[in-house]
């Protein structure tokens, strides 16, 4: 018999101080992303990327620590340390992501030393610093040997009242090298007024950069004698940073993030199975910002009985069809549910609709026996035909509600099928209320349609009661069509086509939203 022994106390968990960079999601470590990949609970600030909390296991428990300059604090520094404390206690895998690098005016020194002082394990992830990110997507090296052989990092956070300064504006003024200021929008014309009474000229160059790396940034220029009214005619608001040097002037040739050609314009995206990715992709690498709206979401039916009974007797069937992805999932899913793999499949042919269904089916050990040449319900009617269906008994395991020409085909020419309803196509819960959100709230440029069903699905979201209200909803935004059959169902909505590319294609449809806003036309349409 085994030796009694007592029940070990849970381990104690560890925390990882992780830099998430300056907004780019991409700009996060390799490092950070693991710890994220494992994070058992998340504890996540207001500057760092949103988009990167979805690599978070879906079990983590997420959790905001707020902290914004002002009075919008929603943890003090000392409840943001006992939360980290607290998890850590509980066993917990515990990342504390935080804006920037964490020890860069990111009070993570605080968080590891009352980690330390509670006697709790830790490990600091460091990340890409808003400074240096927001210079070099602003297009301004920080340092550069024709200018500066220098660059410091300041806070602009001390209270102008203060008697005496821990900056030493003097020798930072002399110095001559690059200065880059954290937290300085309020204090704008106490800093400029700091370095101009210790002798910096008033013709320094100065940039101003808001919510750098992100497809928000805004980029301000002047000088130390001017910079203030331009900041505050632009409307700057934090989180910026100050960049103060010769260096700024180069910006005018290096800028390459904010002259990329479809910089700035927010697009919305219907999306459709395939194509969304790859067309967000390509839009994103032209400096879009993507709002993808999906018009299907894909559920199990309600009851299974139906399947259970084929599954009992699919060795009577002659074919086993699918007519989607989604068809050979959740078959598949069912069939592994009921304790059976694809051994219990033999006997029945297979036959899917195209190439992807048929790869998909490889990968649960399944090898299709027929693939039209033509990849619609039509074609693989014609096809199923030819191998002469008549007396035969079929199975279409496929959506709930879908076209009905391949079952009566088939059964036209005598053939026994059984439709068998395995998933349903349903209405997004939430999509619907943020689209029209952001419509009325004009922060939508352009709308793409790259098929006819992505249209009818847009206008089926919106939910607009007539052609009136649907043109009134999308007044002054812009709508992209791939193609002229597209452009078509666009119109038969009473829409007008702005841009439709000559190229029926997603590389023809981004070349033409390139050359459309990419020509100094930043407008829109009219
Ligand atoms: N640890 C962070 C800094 C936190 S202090 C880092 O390493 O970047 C907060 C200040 O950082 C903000 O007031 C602003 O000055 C700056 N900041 C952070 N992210 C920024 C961004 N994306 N764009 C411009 N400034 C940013």
């Amino acid at each position: 018999m085994e030796e009694f022994s007592p029940p070990t106390p849970p381990t104690p968990g560890k925390v990882y101080l992780v830099g998430a960079g300056p907004g780019d999601p991409g700009l996060i470590t390799m490092r950070g992303k693991y710890l994220l990949e494992r994070a058992e609970v998340l504890i996540y600030d207001y500057l760092a990327s949103k988009n990167l909390l979805r690599y978070a296991p879906a079990s983590a428990e997420l959790v905001y620590a707020g902290k914004r300059g002002g009075l919008e604090h929603t943890h003090t520094q000392d409840e943001i340390n006992q939360l980290l404390i607290e998890h850590a206690r509980s066993g917990k895998m515990v990342v504390r992501l935080k804006g920037g690098d964490p020890f860069i005016f990111g009070r993570g020194g605080e968080e590891a030393e009352a980690l330390h002082d509670a006697g709790i394990a830790f490990e600091v992830v460091p990340g890409v610093t808003s400074a240096t990110a927001a210079a070099t997507y602003a297009g301004i090296p920080i340092t550069h040997r024709d200018y500066t052989a220098s660059v410091s990092f300041l806070t602009g956070h001390e209270d102008p009242g203060k008697e005496r300064s821990h900056i030493d504006w003097a020798s930072l003024a002399a110095c001559g090298g690059t200065l880059v200021v954290y937290m300085g929008i309020k204090n704008l014309p106490v800093i400029k007024g700091n370095l101009l009474k210790h002798g910096r000229a008033a013709t320094t160059p100065v940039a101003v950069v808001r919510w750098a790396s992100t497809p928000e940034q805004r980029t301000v220029v002047g000088t130390l004698a001017d910079i203030c009214d331009k900041v505050r005619e632009a409307g700057i608001k934090p989180p910026a940073l100050i960049i103060v040097g010769e260096v700024v002037g180069l910006r005018e040739k290096i800028d390459w993030f904010e002259k990329r050609p479809l910089f700035g314009k927010r697009i919305a995206v219907t999306r459709t199975r395939e194509q969304a990715s790859e067309l967000v992709a390509q839009l994103e690498e032209a400096g879009a910002e993507c709002l993808e709206y999906p018009t299907i979401h894909v559920e199990p039916v309600e009851s299974y009985e139906l399947l259970d009974e084929e599954m009992e007797r699919i060795h009577e069937y002659h074919w086993i069809v699918f007519t989607s992805l989604n068809g050979v999932r959740y078959f598949f899913e069912r069939l592994f549910a009921k304790g059976l793999d694809a051994r219990d499949l033999k006997g029945p042919s297979i036959a899917v609709i195209g190439k992807s269904t048929a790869d998909l089916l490889r990968q649960y050990g399944l090898r299709a026996n027929l693939v039209p040449e033509e990849y619609t319900a039509e074609g693989l009617a014609e096809a199923l035909l030819d191998t002469g269906v008549g007396g035969r008994n079929i199975l279409i395991a496929r959506a709930k509600v879908a076209r009905e020409i391949l079952p009566e085909t088939l059964r036209g020419a005598g053939a026994q099928v059984m439709v068998v309803p395995v998933y349903q196509n349903m209405p997004p819960p939430s999509a619907r209320d943020a689209l029209l959100a952001n419509l009325e709230a004009s922060r939508i440029d352009v709308i793409t349609f790259t098929s006819s069903s992505t249209v009818k699905n847009f206008v089926d979201l919106v939910g607009a009661a007539s052609h009136e209200e649907l043109a009134k909803l999308l007044d002054g935004v812009g709508i992209a069509a791939i193609g002229p059959i597209t452009g078509k169902t666009i119109a038969s909505y009473g829409l007008t086509v702005n841009i439709q590319p000559e190229q029926y294609t997603i590389e023809g449809l981004v070349a033409a939203l390139t050359a459309y806003y990419g020509n100094g036309d930043r407008s829109g349409p009219a």
